[in-house]
């Protein structure tokens, strides 16, 4: 974890917090010590690519740096256990050394486990799940410094709740998650018209195992992607230093659009010019790549983000009127909107939580105030019950969220019996789920 002059910030630079005090823990008992002295609020970032402020704390934060790293695997079972901060980046090459991959990836490798499943973090594909849903077992170090050991058959409703609960159970240290074994995807990106794109979007959906849309609204064009299996040959997969180093390479594509970014606020005319040039370079060539290889992007351009869940029948409605929203306000956005499908779920806070979901996301650069956007949007998410992405920019009041999530009250008094005197609540936190 890494402080600036004795500040911490999340990936957006929209997060900033001065702790007084950071533990670094390099054992599993050291820290259950650490907790049980500490008194609150203490929090425990992963990479930080929460746009939430979930992880700030003037109090306490926690560094797991030391807790990374692939414990044991199964291939017969087709499940692995990590030490909880081991970054997506490690955890892609460790399993294929054994044989396996995860089922499904986001867009991104940079988070920790600990992180992706603490916010129900996913990818697409109508068949398939959260991380949240893809935990196996779990450890975890609670206020009082217990440590405590949780599967479907042991400690069900620590179970339940925890594999989507922000920190606030206690600190993960193993994470058990589900695999299957080692294989390759074949990707293949392409420009359709929004009507071709809706007018096939159901096939598209369900005939790909991983289809997604980037829909640049002022260009009215989507840019498609899908993964499907594939037997073709592959290069070998990079070795683990490599992928470290690849989230935020910079190309002069990367360069360009962040130059436009920077002065689409003062340039609206460039608006619809520059969603066409970027509808035109986003589109790569056909390629084959090991899974861990094909499901990462870099994203070199920072922004925020807001994401919702809606039922996924009514995907396409909803994104059509946030299109039109954006489109009739005319706001300035030099980003595509991103659309995916994620598989209902039984964890209690998931944002699938027994529901089968289209996720529509809006991003803004990061230096520009996201106000209208992210207002005119959750608006609109809002009357299609959507539910936020934990990690991603919502105002959502705690009684809202009770309506939305049919297990959220039943989570807060798990929590008050775990953490009766809220250690692991920050003021945000603490609003929603006191
Ligand atoms: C560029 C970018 C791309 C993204 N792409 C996607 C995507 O494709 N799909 C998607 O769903 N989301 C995506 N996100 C959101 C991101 O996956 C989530 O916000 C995720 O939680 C970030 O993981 P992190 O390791 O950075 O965790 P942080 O943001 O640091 O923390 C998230 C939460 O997890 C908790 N936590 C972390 N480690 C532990 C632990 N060991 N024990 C207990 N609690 C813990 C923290 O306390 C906090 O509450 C993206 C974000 C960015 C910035």
């Amino acid at each position: 974890m890494k402080l600036t002059g004795g500040k911490w910030q999340n990936w957006s630079r929209g997060v900033r917090c001065t702790p007084k005090t950071v533990i670094r823990p390099k054992e599993e008992v050291e820290l259950a010590a650490a907790i049980r002295a500490t008194e609150g609020p203490v929090r425990v970032p992963g990479s930080g690519h929460s746009f939430t402020p979930l992880c700030a704390s003037e109090g306490t934060l926690v560094d797991l740096s030391a807790f990374t790293g692939l414990m044991s695997a199964d291939p017969t079972h087709a499940t692995a256990t990590f030490l909880a901060a081991t970054p997506l980046w490690a955890v892609g090459p460790a399993l294929y050394r054994e044989g396996l991959a995860l089922k499904n990836m986001g867009d991104i490798d940079r988070q920790t486990l600990g992180g992706v499943v603490g916010t129900g973090t996913h990818g697409t594909g109508t068949t398939l799940r959260s991380f949240s849903a893809e935990v196996a077992a779990f450890r975890f170090v609670a206020a009082n410094g217990q440590i405590r050991d949780c599967t479907a058959g042991e400690n069900s409703d620590l179970w339940a709740a925890g594999r989507c609960s922000l920190g606030m159970l206690g600190v993960m240290t193993e994470i058990k998650i589900n695999a299957m074994p080692a294989y390759k995807l074949v990707e293949h990106s392409f420009l359709l018209s929004s009507e071709e794109a809706f007018a096939q979007l159901d096939t598209l959906v369900t005939s790909n195992r991983h289809f997604e849309f980037f829909w640049f609204p002022y260009a009215d064009r989507a840019v498609c992607k899908s993964l499907n299996f594939t037997n073709e040959p592959a290069p070998d997969p990079r070795p683990a230093e490599d992928m470290r180093a690849g989230g935020e390479r910079s190309g002069a594509d990367a360069r360009t659009f962040a130059l436009i970014n920077e002065v689409l606020p003062f340039a609206p005319f460039l608006l619809k010019p520059s969603h066409r040039l970027f509808s035109q370079l986003m589109p790569g060539r056909s390629r084959v790549r090991w899974s861990h290889e094909a499901f990462p992007s870099p994203r070199p351009v920072r922004f925020n983000e807001m994401e919702y869940a809606v039922p996924r029948e009514n995907g396409p409605d909803c994104l059509r009127e946030v299109v039109a929203a954006i489109r009739g306000k005319k706001i300035n956005t030099g980003f595509p909107i991103e659309y995916r499908t994620v598989a209902a779920d039984d964890v209690w806070l998931s944002p699938f939580y027994q529901r089968d979901s289209a996720t529509i996301a809006v991003h803004q650069y990061f230096r520009v105030d996201t106000t209208e956007l992210f207002g005119t949007c959750e608006a609109i998410f809002r009357r299609y019950e959507g539910r936020p992405h934990w990690g991603k920019r919502h105002t959502r009041s705690a009684a809202e969220l009770e309506s939305l999530y049919p297990k959220f009250e039943e989570f807060r008094v798990l929590r008050r019996r775990l953490d009766p005197d809220g250690k692991f609540l920050n003021p945000y936190l603490h609003a929603l789920f006191e």
